[in-house]
């Protein structure tokens, strides 16, 4: 029987988690397929059901879906609880689903192994308060970054984020607490759609210190224009590639319990 996983969300812009862990599959000789099912938010609780299945490792889920696909879960992982989202889910043998957020871990190691920053004592400004920003923010507190200024276009979601995370993380609007943390910040963290979806920048990083850096969540294009301002002014820079193949590794092996298969997929993007 060929196993299946899919990625369900709404509009399903890119290819990339398909392309990847087809590719680990066809590597290590897993007869099983991952597919991209773009579903309504009414059509959620039926694929729910639908994945079950004997036939299905399990599933993960992109936006908008990350929240409300938890409600239909039969556990929800401590980390994933605590982030308020979830990207990955494991269908266990008696047919049970486990909600799992990789996110948090994919962003603690992009940035230390692309930037080769530890995470912890960092001064850090996160622009974005969605499902990705709040997965970044758990891997930082976590980590014992020393202080985290979160800012959003909707100031409140910031605030509300802060209030879940402790007295580590504030939230602001992009103003003029959020521009003065940046001159203060060792990390810059773009994780808003801005770049991706819309043209432009979130944030501005002119007011970074020249020691900084900055990890841009977006990956497509390769370098978004925040990306290509901070390189411009000499700061160390990451996109968001090494995230979404580190959060794809950790996926692959809670469903196979293969490891390691970051290299064969970080190939396989190449390709596309
Ligand atoms: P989300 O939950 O929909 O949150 C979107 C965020 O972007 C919100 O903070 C939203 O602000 C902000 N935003 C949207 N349009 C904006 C605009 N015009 N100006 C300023 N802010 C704007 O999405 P998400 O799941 O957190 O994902 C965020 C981004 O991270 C996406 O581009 C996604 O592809 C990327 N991502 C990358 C990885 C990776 O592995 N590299 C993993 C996960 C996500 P409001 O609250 O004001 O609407």
């Amino acid at each position: 029987m060929t196993r299946r996983v899919a990625l369900i969300g709404r509009p399903l812009r890119r290819r990339h988690s398909e392309v990847m862990h087809n590719a680990a599959f066809d590597h290590f000789g897993i007869d099983a397929r991952y597919e991209l099912r773009d579903v309504s938010l009414e059509q959620v609780p039926g694929f729910v059901d639908e994945a079950r299945g004997a036939d299905w490792l399990g599933f993960q889920v992109t936006t908008p879906h990350k929240r409300i696909v938890m409600e239909l879960l039969d556990q929800i992982e401590h980390d994933a609880g605590q982030i308020g989202a979830v990207n990955t889910v494991l269908r266990r043998e008696d047919g049970s689903l486990a909600g799992h957020n990789t996110d948090a871990e994919g962003f603690r190691r992009a940035v230390e192994n692309e930037l080769e920053l530890g995470l912890s004592d960092l001064s850090v400004c996160v622009g974005g308060a969605g499902g990705a920003a709040r997965a970044g923010v758990h891997a930082l507190v976590v980590a014992g970054a020393g202080d985290i200024t979160v800012g959003n276009r909707t100031w409140e979601r910031a605030r509300a984020l802060a209030e879940d995370f402790g007295p580590s993380v504030r939230g602001a609007g992009f103003g003029a607490a959020f521009d003065e943390a940046l001159t203060e910040a060792d990390l810059a963290v773009n994780a808003t759609t801005v770049g991706m979806i819309e043209p432009g920048v979130a944030f501005d990083v002119g007011s970074l210190p020249p020691t900084a850096a900055v990890f841009d969540l977006v990956y497509d294009p390769s370098e978004s224009e925040l990306l290509r301002r901070a390189r411009a002014r000499g700061l160390r820079v990451a996109n968001g590639l090494g995230m979404l193949v580190s959060q794809a590794e950790i996926a692959f092996e809670r469903w196979t319990g293969v490891a390691d298969a970051g290299p064969v997929m970080r190939a396989a993007l190449e390709s596309l």
